[in-house]
């Protein structure tokens, strides 16, 4: 089959070919439809603790049809053909970073356990963004309550508007943007957001102004050195700060500050099966919409440019990659 495969840091993808996933009595073969190119991917081809190893297939955001099942896999739970998402589980590993070959590729395995049905009404795109949104279901559900709260989301990338759906969703009295990109706050505008700050300016200022008030939760998902301090520094007495941005490099922060507002900081990170589950069936009833935040469909063949394109700031926000083509 043809993937994309990670060679080295510093090296662009290479498109190659590769031997189909065998599965085992437990797992699903999947023809690949749609796969997301996830911040995590880039993340984990650059030089440092994160870094997959050489070889790796990425692809944790995909969506597929089932064309092989294993003896295990009662024929009541999934026939051939069906349609399907699932959680890059299998065991202890995780597909697409390293253990198992992900959604870059023609076909890509799962466990039938963590396998999710996609109803008809669900496009294999949308199949695709099931993934993401469960990210930013888990981090707002880690958050308790966003209910009657102003939250302030700090970056507007495919998480940070994850973020942003789920707490509109879930009562937030005033979701707010920090963002930089305009293409991306025209994306947040289409998915029916409006206030946005300009990070360059005083965002706690800014803040206050248009909510009237300090952030009670702040969703910092850019993960750059330094965004933690400002977030404690913008933070009331006993606000929240969600860390959902990747920060592998060490970052300092003032713990008196955050001492003295009794702050809480909390991390959230994946999901669980149930995450998918209610995301899924609030795609069916129409209450969520995340197609805004594609910006590029694009072959196998186009996945090594538009990789490394993604490595700068950028006007793409999800790339998801179309095997079919
Ligand atoms: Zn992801």
């Amino acid at each position: 089959m043809k993937a994309a495969v990670f060679e080295q840091p510093g090296k662009p993808l290479v498109i190659g070919e590769r031997d189909a996933p065998r599965i085992a009595e437990n797992e699903m073969l999947l023809r690949v439809k749609y796969c997301g190119i996830c911040g995590t991917d880039i993340h984990a081809s650059r030089e440092g603790p994160f870094m997959a190893p050489p070889g790796t297939v990425f692809g944790h955001e995909f969506a597929g049809e089932i064309v092989e099942i294993g003896s295990g896999v009662s024929s009541n739970q999934f026939e051939i053909g069906e349609r399907v998402t699932s959680l890059p589980f299998i065991g202890d590993q995780t597909i697409g970073l390293g253990d198992v070959d992900g959604g870059y590729a023609e076909f890509v395995k799962v466990d039938h356990q963590q396998a999710v049905k996609l109803p008809d009404t669900i496009d294999d795109v949308l199949g695709a963004l099931v993934e993401p949104m469960a990210v930013g279901l888990h981090s707002v559900k880690m958050a308790d309550t966003v209910a009657g709260k102003k939250v302030l989301i700090v970056g507007a990338g495919p998480i940070g508007l994850a973020c942003a759906i789920w707490c509109r969703f879930f009562g937030a009295d005033k979701v707010v943007f920090s963002e930089f990109s305009a293409t991306r706050i025209r994306i947040a505008e289409t998915i029916g957001f409006s206030e946005f700050i300009n990070p360059e300016k005083d965002v706690g200022e800014e803040f206050r102004s248009l909510a009237g008030a300090e952030p009670d939760v702040q969703f910092e998902c850019v993960g750059a050195p330094g965004m933690l301090q400002s977030c404690i520094e913008r933070a009331p007495p006993r606000g929240l700060v969600m860390g959902i941005g990747v920060c592998d490099s060490p970052d300092s922060i003032t713990p008196l500050l955050a001492f003295m507002k009794e702050l809480r900081i909390q991390w959230a990170v994946g999901y669980d099966k149930v995450d998918f589950e209610f995301t899924i069936k609030m795609m069916t009833q129409g209450r969520l919409e995340p197609m805004p935040m594609v910006t590029d469909i694009i072959s196998l063949e186009e996945v090594p440019v538009f990789f490394e394109q993604l490595r700068q700031p950028s006007s793409q926000c999800k790339v998801l990659i179309d095997l079919m083509r």
